[in-house]
């Protein structure tokens, strides 16, 4: 049987937030049993689970809300709180929204890993999906069927010569994740660029947090690996599933799908209650994380 697990100390950074362009600082702190994951306003002393029922904003990155107070991009630091299997954290900034740091989950690998976990005496337990779930707008969509394991496949395409299509498929492990789908970083399109501006959008974003795409290539000097920009839809979707509430065993497979989507897939199924059933966490090492130091990253 598992343990539920929380941080061994306290561990923070500084960064921007990539849509706000505000400097935050982030605080992770280790929390009770059964606290589960919760991100904490300091500025306005608010606390908001990171649960389904406090999802607010959509568009470009996952928002959480409560009281009309809320913290933007939550989504890369939750797919490594859950994909590293960290159940129980205080999250704190003193700003809207969630660093961006370099654009990936990595660097939330290394703050978790500088932290430790510590299990506490209490049981994890996974959400097993036991029936397929399905969710489809246009011709995006997103389904959960059953597996022993927790695996995600997607695949992306889009109006552009560099990214006709692209996908992948990673069951999701600690290793995996640290190695395979953390450093992917966020991508986005040149031409769009003026656009989410002038939406208040990407205010922060700039090629140290983003992959940007132009009409012939990255404007980047290396990609981090060939297929970057699937494995990052898949880092977010980890993110977006962690609103769960609990580790999943399950495959996601998902196509051209994003915040929405995944979002709304995880409403039908806590909506279908014959499609899942909380059960004893299968076997995961109770202490060791991978090593971030074996986070050196090369061009694919
Ligand atoms: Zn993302």
């Amino acid at each position: 049987m598992g343990y539920r697990r929380t941080l061994r100390k306290a561990v923070g950074c500084t960064g921007i937030g990539l849509h706000s362009g505000r400097p935050v600082r982030l605080d992770l702190k280790p929390a009770p049993a059964e606290h589960g994951i919760r991100f904490r306003r300091t500025d306005l002393d608010v606390e908001i689970p990171a649960t389904l029922d406090h999802l607010a904003r959509l568009d470009h990155a996952t928002t959480l809300a409560r009281d009309g107070v809320s913290v933007d991009t939550v989504e890369h630091l939750l797919s490594a709180l859950l994909a590293l299997g960290v159940d129980d954290v205080l999250v704190e900034v003193d700003s809207p929204e969630i660093p961006v740091l370099d654009g990936s989950a990595s660097p939330f690998v290394i703050l978790i890993h500088e932290a430790g976990l510590k299990p506490h005496n209490a049981a994890r337990r996974a959400l097993r999906i036991l029936k397929t779930v399905e969710v489809k707008q246009g011709g995006k969509w997103a389904r959960l069927s059953p597996s022993d394991h927790f695996r995600v496949s997607y695949a992306i395409g889009f109006d552009h010569p560099l990214l006709r299509h692209q996908a992948a498929s990673f069951r999701v492990t600690p290793e995996s994740f640290v190695e395979q789908i953390a450093p992917a970083r966020t991508f986005g399109f040149l031409r769009e660029v003026e656009t989410l501006r002038r939406s208040g959008l990407a205010l922060g974003g700039s090629l140290e947090n983003a992959v940007v795409i132009g009409e012939t290539g990255v404007l980047n000097s290396n990609l981090r690996f060939e297929d970057e920009f699937v494995r990052h839809k898949i880092l977010d979707a980890i993110g977006d599933l962690a609103l769960l509430g609990h580790p999943l065993v399950g495959h996601l497979e998902a196509e051209k799908a994003g915040h929405a989507v995944h979002t709304a897939l995880a409403r039908k199924l806590l909506a279908t209650p014959e499609a899942w059933t909380l059960a004893a966490f299968p076997s995961l090492p109770a202490f060791d994380l991978p090593q971030a130091g074996s986070l050196a990253i090369e061009p694919a």
